[in-house]
């Protein structure tokens, strides 16, 4: 299995050379060059397995450079009852026959991202470990993303983590789950600022080639091809847990913001699983719903990005929706090239009319969007109707998936995070707290451990080159 990007401008990478870099030297993104299939005899074999046994199975097929026993045993270091804390890893909760809730918030930052951020923290450490290299993560965050890479890099040898994040800005529980852990490798610096300057920073490190070099800088985006990798893991075991045999269809709703996620749903329905629909759905930040219905792929400006009761997903555009673009052209890294010059310079570009467009139904897209109104209220419901708890993102993706069920077909709505991280919509919705889950109970009273630094790029190269000691 190797590795290319989608403008057409990278020589074949193999699984471990892709696995620590970002966008390809071309400016694109790294694609498998065909897709594994699964045949129907695996797929009956898959469905007993552990989710820690799913998921070596399912990587082995995009990673054939690190030994099928090793892959085995970082997928069951990794994906265990301490750190999900259930069995399971991912449980599917039914609320009434035929629509299920797949639980992905199960990991120490509840939030779906710790899915394939814990994975990849072994996997940076198992390759850092091979090479004798050393790795210092610089990367800005509002939440969410921080947060699971800071869970899923503490203690790891060979890797430092800069996160600047905005001072202030963050809720209370999120700075509180950053800020609290007291690992020598990780440090938090709030930023006097606000979260663009804190990613004007990254860009202006990263601009500085020579430092980036010495320092070693390196990034866990969400266009890490191996975060899209795991994420194909829990299609498969979704499934499985939807339905009795192979031979049944279903659909998925996924809370979409950069596309990582439901990129991942696309690549498992390439490889053969057998999947109806995938509903895609976007906050008021409606980028891809817009796609989705007209064809025309319009990124705005920041200015223009709504802040939402589902911040995860306050978007300007989709960084991974290149993958499922080079898709749907047939894979012509030309056009993809010729589209994004026009994306990365702050314009648009318009499929509607073409065939390539034509085809978004043969890939099972449908798309919808939500309000604030449509989260509270739908939060409401399903706490009233199935007296289950769903999260502002989670609820996104139930509105738009219920307007898309088809009969007979089983949907299924992945849970992207767990209510306590967004307290404030919960009380509105439900005139009540959200629940803790054991553990956190006291996590806003631990002692924190953090960095306030002015928004200026030079003076925290000086901070990251004095803790990094290169
Ligand atoms: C990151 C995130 C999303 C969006 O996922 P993408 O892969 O960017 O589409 C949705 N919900 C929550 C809670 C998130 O943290």
């Amino acid at each position: 299995m190797r590795y290319i990007s989608t403008r057409g401008g990278m020589a074949p990478q193999t699984f471990t050379e892709i696995l620590l870099g970002g966008l390809c030297p071309d400016g694109g993104l790294a694609m498998p060059q065909s897709y594994p299939q699964v045949s129907a005899a695996e797929l009956a074999a898959w469905r007993s397995l552990s989710y820690a046994e799913l998921a070596a199975q399912v990587l082995r097929k995009f990673c054939d450079d690190i030994p099928a026993a090793e892959l085995q045993s970082l997928c069951a270091r990794t994906y265990t009852k301490a750190a999900f804390r259930t069995e399971a890893i991912a449980p599917l909760k039914t609320l009434e026959p035929g629509l299920h809730i797949l639980e992905l918030s199960n990991g120490p930052t509840l939030a779906f991202k710790d899915m394939a951020m814990q994975l990849l923290g072994n996997l940076f450490e198992h390759v850092l470990a091979k090479s004798g290299e050393r790795i210092n993560i610089l990367g800005a965050t509002s939440g969410d993303t921080g947060s699971s890479a800071e869970y899923a890099l503490r203690g790891k040898r060979g890797i430092r983590v800069f996160m600047l994040s905005p001072q202030g800005k963050m809720s209370a529980f999120q700075t509180a789950q950053m800020f609290s852990l007291q690992d020598a490798n990780i440090f938090n610096i709030a930023v006097r600022g606000v979260f663009d300057d804190c990613q004007d920073i990254v860009k202006a490190v990263n601009n500085d080639a020579a430092f980036k070099a010495r320092q070693r800088i390196g990034a866990v985006n969400s266009i890490n091809w191996a975060r899209v990798a795991a994420q194909i893991v829990y299609y498969f075991r979704g499934y499985f847990a939807a339905t009795r045999s192979n031979d049944e269809e279903v659909a998925f709703a996924v809370p979409s913001g950069n596309f990582g996620n439901i990129c991942a749903g696309h690549i498992a329905r390439m490889m053969g699983l057998p999947v109806a629909r995938l509903i895609l759905a976007t906050n008021e930040n409606d980028v891809l719903d817009e796609f989705f219905r007209s064809g025309r792929y319009r990124v705005r400006p920041p200015a223009q990005v709504a802040q939402t009761s589902s911040p995860s997903m306050d978007i300007s555009k989709a960084s991974n929706f290149e993958r499922f673009v080079y898709d749907l052209v047939g894979r012509d890294a030309a056009l993809v090239q010729q589209l994004w010059s026009k994306v990365d310079a702050g314009g648009e570009f318009d499929l509607a009319g073409t065939t390539y467009f034509a085809n978004v139904q043969e890939y099972g897209f449908v798309s919808g969007s939500s309000t604030h109104a449509d989260r509270v209220a739908t939060i409401r419901r399903v706490y009233k109707d199935f007296g289950v708890m769903i999260d502002t993102h989670t609820a996104d993706g139930l509105k738009v998936g219920l307007e898309h069920r088809q009969p007979g077909v089983p949907l299924i709505c992945l849970e992207t995070a767990l209510p306590v991280k967004f307290a404030e919509t919960i009380r509105e919705a439900l005139g009540r707290d959200p629940d803790y889950p054991p553990g956190c109970e006291n996590l806003e009273s631990l002692p924190q451990r953090f960095e306030v630094m002015d928004a200026d790029a030079g003076a925290i190269k000086t901070y990251i080159e004095r803790h990094t000691g290169l």
